[in-house]
């Protein structure tokens, strides 16, 4: 056994310690001990079970099913066995009912893809257990994503008193935090934004995304999209860029992409005037993507191979380095952070709120690379603010519509420390 193992095996000990009981914190009951399903044992998945594990005054019982057994026994190894495992194919709805209601957990975490989210939001439903994911609905057969799938089950899950948590990843999720927490907290209006995202790493592999690739490359291959002054503007992909300057990295290049987080902030925060969402790419990964590109191989539509149906995106996955594997030689680190331009007392200031996460630290720590982690522990958080009672209510809610105050402090303590910068000026 090694050292992370044992470290999970005496979190895991630690439980039988604890109060399954109510407790009282800031005069309010919470309950400390709760059982959880996370579906999806893969590159972010597995971070968010660890980071569960490594906190047992929350959650006391974890389950972990995904499509892959081997993966979810590896996971449970890599655990010291502090996770129960179970095999499932998520896009069964009966399948996810029947397990929900064998192992009854106050809450189903979604790592699986996006795909997946509206078979797990209806088992759910059918078991009135709450549901959290961190990416927006998309049909396999069209690249295009909205809220407006998911938004559609607000009533239903009003109906049975539990809360559907969109978005708890880092972008979408932490951003969305970190735009409620400058909306309520540090600024009286908010005219602009630019959410930016650098990862200034290096993965030592000629091609290969850092999350699942298939959701990956169908985000980035997509028109570009940004709201300004009353309306939506689309762009050729990746055809518009910007030179910024992130803080503890250095000028990069980065280039428009239309985000989710871009509709549910503009439905929520009305009044903004601009909203963009910038990425960072090297050229070594553009060339790539752009013969992959010319070639066929990001279709997602099947082709007939050998009279065999293929889909040459999901091939395409298939010899990819699977991101999960990146993180032991991965060098540098990821910026992530939200520009904001509003109004402080009558002036216009602008303040960048930002995260720096080293890939070999979150390797040193969860065996994972910074995308990953950056992901996941978001995720951790918002089942914690789920499960002791410190976000609630009844319905669909995306991340900005909560005290972002919790969430930032929680942040802090578990991982991923954040900095507020006042900038010269917007970007143009
Ligand atoms: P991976 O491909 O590494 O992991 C996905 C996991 O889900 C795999 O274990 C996979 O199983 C499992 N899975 C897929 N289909 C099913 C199914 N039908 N039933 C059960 N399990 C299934 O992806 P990542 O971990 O990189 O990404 C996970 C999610 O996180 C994605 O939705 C992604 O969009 C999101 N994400 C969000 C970010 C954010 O900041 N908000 C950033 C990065 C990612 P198998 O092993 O069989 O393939």
């Amino acid at each position: 056994m090694n050292s992370n193992q044992d470290r999970y095996l005496a979190l895991f000990k630690q439980r039988f310690f604890l109060d399954n009981d109510l407790i009282e914190i800031d005069g309010k009951a919470r309950r400390i001990m709760s059982c959880v399903l996370i579906i999806g044992a893969g590159a972010a998945g597995q971070v968010t079970a660890k980071k569960c594990v490594m906190t047992p005054n929350v959650f006391s019982e974890i389950h972990v099913a995904s499509r892959t057994y081997s993966r979810c026994q590896s996971l449970q190894r890599d655990c010291g066995g502090a996770i129960h495992i179970h095999q499932l194919d998520a896009d069964i709805v009966e399948d996810t009912v029947a397990l929900i209601n064998r192992i009854k957990p106050q809450l189903v975490i979604n790592m699986a893809l996006p795909y997946q989210d509206l078979a797990i939001m209806t088992a759910c439903l059918k078991t009135k257990t709450h549901y959290m994911d961190t990416a927006n609905y998309e049909p396999k057969d069209e690249a295009k994503f909205s809220y407006s799938w998911q938004w559609a089950y607000h009533d239903r899950f009003k109906a049975i008193n539990r809360m559907a948590l969109l978005g708890s990843g880092f972008d979408p999720g932490v951003t969305n935090v970190f735009i409620k927490y400058a909306h309520d907290y540090l600024f009286d209006t908010i005219t602009a934004i630019d959410i930016i995202d650098c990862n200034d790493g290096n993965h030592g592999h000629p091609f290969a995304t850092n999350f699942n690739p298939e959701i990956n490359i169908r985000e980035i291959t997509q028109d570009g999209r940004y709201y300004d002054h009353g309306e939506w503007i689309t762009v050729p992909a990746l055809s518009v860029n910007h030179t910024i300057d992130f803080p503890e990295v250095g000028p990069r290049k980065a280039y428009l992409l239309y985000h989710e987080e871009l509709e549910s902030l503009m439905t929520h925060f009305p009044t903004i005037e601009r909203i963009r969402f910038w990425m960072t790419f090297s050229d070594t990964y553009l060339t790539h993507l752009n013969v992959l590109q010319n070639v066929g191989m990001t279709q997602i539509h099947p082709i007939d191979f050998n009279g065999q149906a293929i889909v040459p995106l999901e091939f395409l996955k298939a010899v990819l380095p699977n991101p999960a594997s990146l993180s032991l030689n991965y060098t540098g680190k990821t910026c992530i952070g939200c520009r904001i331009t509003g109004t402080i007392s009558g002036k216009t200031q602008t303040k960048l709120i930002y995260n720096v996460c080293y890939h070999q630290d979150c390797h040193n720590e969860v065996q994972a690379q910074a995308v990953s982690y950056t992901t996941g522990v978001p995720a951790m958080i918002g089942a914690k603010m789920i499960l002791n009672g410190t976000w609630s209510g009844s319905g669909v809610f995306n991340m900005e519509q909560f005290d972002a105050k919790p969430f930032m402090a929680a942040l802090m303590e578990d991982g991923l420390p954040w900095s507020v910068i006042d900038c010269a000026t917007p970007l143009d």
